[in-house]
């Protein structure tokens, strides 16, 4: 093989199986050589990391093969739809990185499908059904047993073209009548058991206020929609793959309707379908997600535990990060259950190469450097990110007295312990090698103080200040920080697979995903970053500011730890 030749199979084996159909298509000249593809949101809910594996998707082989991605807002079910979550939906793809071509909305093709529905009528490939919806259900029958004909199946065609109008009025009452394809009551493909087409709906749309009363279902609208705007490649989830014989089905119809002899090269659609994105310890379907809103279960569609776009961008995940994971699992034709902790490992690597270092102590105690001078202070250089010198650095006011962690501070400790003990040196992070004198307690032996002394000759940075010690702490100046809160997160859920668990989800909940500590400190500098800035406070983890800040109390979210403590709990456990 020459290398050349190899170079080409290189690429061919990191193809996604789509962009493989795709390049299929492209060699055989369909479409003319077009790529146009779209996302197509239902604007009833807000965007989750599911549906920012569709979009990759979408956008990506658009990119890729210089063709096009249109947002088609999939709104054909007003109960459920407003704009308020088209506004959200265009916001956090903006956020993502893509852009769209158009902005196309299926209720502007109402008129079209009711015209198409009115030609099915017409050739007696369609009826008006009056049973309940029960009913219908009892007579579909199962994959091994053909279903029922419905009694209204055979009503004449002028009868059918009548009650259809009628079910467009709004005396009309809903699941009163639904308009059916008559197709096959026998097919093994139980979508082709008549399916229902139309439907009342007494509620005005988000868009066409009360024009409407009888809306298109999802498998008489998507189809179509995607063949009226010109898309080529309509890549969806796995779950409609039994829906593709009637997509194709309700095209040929459309394409008999308009005249049109089919040619192999005659435009044409074509659904493809990859797996889900699943997450461990999180719900991703949308009626769950309404719940834990509705439910007041999260603070809201961006409480920063959500799955939701929006919550992991007010948690501080980056949209770099969320692509980097998403393009790790890759695309198969196998529903799977992915790991949490990869995702929190994309983020924790991008957020190493964007986060600006900050100083915050989260767990407070006093540490009095007893022979440096009182009133005395001095500005340390600390780097903003040692992994991009390019991003400078900014100053953090040293004193006399420090705040440091609890945590880093044991009375008597064990040899491994490399943080603050009694006789052992330490160097303060930017500033002064520092070695502990004593401790202060309250009457039931809780550290109060902890005294040390600092050795001057060992300023960071200093000719001759690179005496080696073990250990390194962060601290802040006691009268030069903030008070913060700070907001801690766990998993949403208990359990690894809350969706596959027969008990009531809302029971898997984990009781402890959101811990608040009230009583931390940040220096200054960071008190000044806003909600979008990526922060690392040191030794701790990433954050960033929440917007419910305010001017007298910084709040932050933590984003993620700087290693994953969480897997390794979890082998203990
Ligand atoms: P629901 O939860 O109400 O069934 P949905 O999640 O399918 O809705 P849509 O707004 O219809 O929401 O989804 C838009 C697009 O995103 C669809 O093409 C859908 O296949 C895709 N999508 C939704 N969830 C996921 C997921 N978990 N992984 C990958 N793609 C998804
Ligand atoms: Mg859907």
């Amino acid at each position: 093989m020459s290398v050349k030749e190899e170079n080409i199979n290189e690429e061919k084996k990191s193809l996604s199986f789509v962009e493989q159909f795709v390049e299929e298509d492209l060699a055989e000249g369909k479409n003319g050589g077009r790529i146009q593809t779209r996302f197509p949101p239902e604007p009833n809910g807000y965007l989750h990391i599911g549906h920012a594996k569709a979009i990759c998707m979408d956008f990506g082989v658009a990119e890729k093969y210089h063709g096009v991605c249109n947002l088609r807002f999939d709104d054909t079910n007003p109960s459920k739809e407003n704009t308020e979550y088209v506004e959200n939906i265009l916001n956090d793809i903006k956020w993502l990185g893509f852009e769209w071509g158009n902005i196309y909305y299926a209720s502007d093709y109402f008129q079209e499908l009711w015209d198409f529905a009115v030609w099915m009528i017409k050739q007696g490939l369609a009826y008006v059904d009056e049973q309940t919806s029960e009913q219908i259900a009892e007579q579909k029958g199962t994959p091994t047993e053909p279903g029922t004909a419905s009694p209204y199946r055979d009503r004449p065609i002028e009868e059918n073209l009548a009650l259809f109008l009628k079910m467009n009025t709004p005396e009309a009452v809903e699941g009163s009548m639904v308009l059916r394809a008559k197709l096959d009551m026998a097919n093994p493909n139980m979508h082709f058991r008549d399916p229902i087409m139309y439907r009342i709906i007494q509620i005005p749309h988000h868009r066409m206020g009360s024009k409407w009363h009888a809306y298109p279902m999802y498998d008489f609208a998507h189809g179509q929609s995607d063949y009226f705007e010109g898309v080529t490649h309509s890549i969806c989830t796995l779950e409609f793959v039994p829906h593709r014989p009637l997509y194709d089905k309700f095209i040929d119809f459309l394409k008999e309707m308009n005249g049109e002899t089919e040619n192999l090269n005659d435009y044409r659609p074509r659904q493809i379908e990859f797996n889900r994105l699943n997450l461990t310890y999180t719900v991703m379907s949308k009626r769950k997600l309404h719940t834990l809103v509705d439910e007041g279960l999260v603070v809201g569609w961006d409480d920063p535990r959500m799955p939701t776009l929006c919550g992991m961008r007010r948690r501080g995940y980056s949209p770099e990060s969320i692509r980097m994971f998403i393009d790790s699992i890759g695309y198969t034709k196998f529903e799977a259950l992915n790991d949490m902790a990869l995702l929190e490992a994309s983020v924790r690597e991008d957020l190493n190469k964007r986060a600006c270092r900050v100083s915050a102590v989260l767990n407070p105690v006093k540490l009095v450097i007893t022979n440096y001078p009182e009133g005395k202070t001095e500005e340390m250089k600390a780097v903003n990110n040692p992994e991009n010198l390019e991003e400078g650095s900014h100053t953090i006011t040293f004193s006399r007295e420090l705040w440091i962690e609890r945590e880093d501070f044991m009375e008597e400790a064990p040899k491994k312990f490399f943080r603050m003990s009694l006789g052992k040196e330490v160097r303060l992070k930017n500033a002064y090698i520092v070695k502990c004198t004593g401790c202060t307690k309250d009457a039931d032996g809780n550290i109060t103080e902890i005294q040390a002394e600092y050795d001057p000759t060992s300023k960071s940075g200093d000719i001759g200040a690179n005496r080696k010690v073990k250990g390194t702490l962060h601290w802040l100046s006691v009268n030069h920080c903030r008070k913060a809160e700070v907001r801690i997160y766990d998993r949403l859920f208990s359990i690894e697979n809350p969706a596959a668990d027969e008990r009531d989800f809302r029971e898997l909940l984990n009781p402890e995903s959101l811990r608040i500590y009230e009583n931390c400190f940040v220096e200054t500098y960071a008190a000044e970053k806003q909600p979008g800035e990526y922060l690392q406070f040191q030794r701790i983890g990433y954050f960033m500011a929440d917007p419910d800040s305010t001017p007298e109390k910084p709040v932050y979210n933590k984003t993620v730890g700087l290693k994953d403590t969480w897997t390794k709990q979890k082998r203990i456990d």
